[in-house]
């Protein structure tokens, strides 16, 4: 991407063994530390700007999602094939979440990486693990990990990426180079978006709080339909949580809270006088709903449902949950 020349060169020209990589989600995280991973094992001959050849074999395996000394480590529901973690050697925090568990890195997803470590490497470069998100290590995971970042097998190197870089473990981290990867200027955005053939560039990037990758994958139409039920309940003159949380139970109640969020940031913006940053197209909305509220009150339902997000990840039931953070708001707006 444009926008990680910088961090690019730091990343790629360090010959330490892990690398942490933090921001925000929806920047394009993910590509940037697989592209690392492709520079670390790129087979091709060297180039000055220390990129991937993409034509070597080793570059074609990442490509297609099968180099044998590569592991992707991300939680099952983010993965296109989700092992089944099984549950004896949980700790008790993981015990009875459930499908809920599955948005976080559980150990049994990190015991193959001990027979990655056992080995020499299929094709006699290094070995790479990248580990998307870390800040979603449960803690056995965190632990297991840490093992590995300690004393680093030969040739071993690591690529963690967190969201959230207060959530992971602080001697995790210590054994890390950390890299932050920036949120791009909307000049370098909205361009970028355009030749992914996004019309409404603009507003999409606003809408995903400026991460371009996020605002791709708002305008797949699965996703915008989730989008549109949310807009309605969240706008509604008359609804209850009940019926909100099962209008919006199909974008879970982390992608709700994520949107309410954002939402009643440009509610106080609005009532503040100035312009809402999430949601531009919905300046008149925003006007109505706030005009019966004080800015007070509009803050203290904001950060009521921001203290939300930080046990969001392990919620004990999904419908509960949801239920949950749509009474807030409409108590908070006084809807309800
Ligand atoms: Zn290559």
């Amino acid at each position: 991407m444009p926008w990680h020349v910088q961090a690019w060169r730091r990343a790629a020209r360090s010959d330490v063994p892990s690398i942490l990589l933090h921001g925000p989600a929806g920047i394009g995280e993910r590509d940037f530390a697989l592209a690392l991973a492709a520079h670390w094992l790129c087979e091709g001959s060297p180039n000055a700007a220390a990129r991937p050849c993409l034509a070597c074999a080793s570059c074609k395996l990442i490509e297609a999602g099968n180099h044998p000394d590569l592991r992707v480590i991300e939680p099952a529901s983010m993965a296109a094939e989700s092992e089944d973690a099984d549950g004896d050697e949980e700790t008790v925090e993981d015990k009875g979440k459930g499908k809920a568990a599955s948005e976080a890195i559980l150990i049994g997803q990190l015991r193959p990486l001990n027979d990655l470590a056992r080995i020499t490497s299929h094709r006699g470069g290094a070995r790479v693990v990248v580990i998307h998100p870390a800040d979603a290590m449960n803690i056995a995971a965190s632990n297991a990990v840490l093992k590995l970042l300690e004393e680093p097998p030969a040739g071993m190197r690591f690529v963690l990426i967190a969201h959230r870089v207060q959530r992971v473990s602080a001697t995790v981290l210590s054994r890390c180079m950390r890299v932050p990867l920036p949120v791009p200027a909307p000049e370098q955005a909205v361009p970028w978006l355009q030749e992914q053939g996004i019309e409404d560039a603009a507003a999409a990037l606003a809408l995903a709080g400026g991460a371009p990758q996020a605002a791709l994958a708002n305008a797949d139409p699965v996703r915008a339909a989730l989008a549109m039920a949310w807009l309605r309940c969240v706008s509604a003159a008359s609804i209850t949580a009940l019926s909100a949380a099962r209008e919006t139970k199909d974008a879970g109640a982390p992608q709700v809270l994520l949107w309410l969020v954002q939402w009643t940031h440009d509610l106080a913006r609005v009532k503040a006088g100035a312009a809402p940053r999430y949601h531009p197209a919905q300046a008149a909305t925003l006007q109505r709903l706030s005009a019966s509220l004080t800015l007070r009150a509009i803050t203290r339902l904001h950060r009521t449902l921001a203290l939300r997000q930080r046990w969001i990840r392990h919620p004990l039931n999904a419908q509960l949950t949801l239920e949950a953070l749509w009474l807030d708001y409409l108590q908070g707006t006084g809807v309800h």
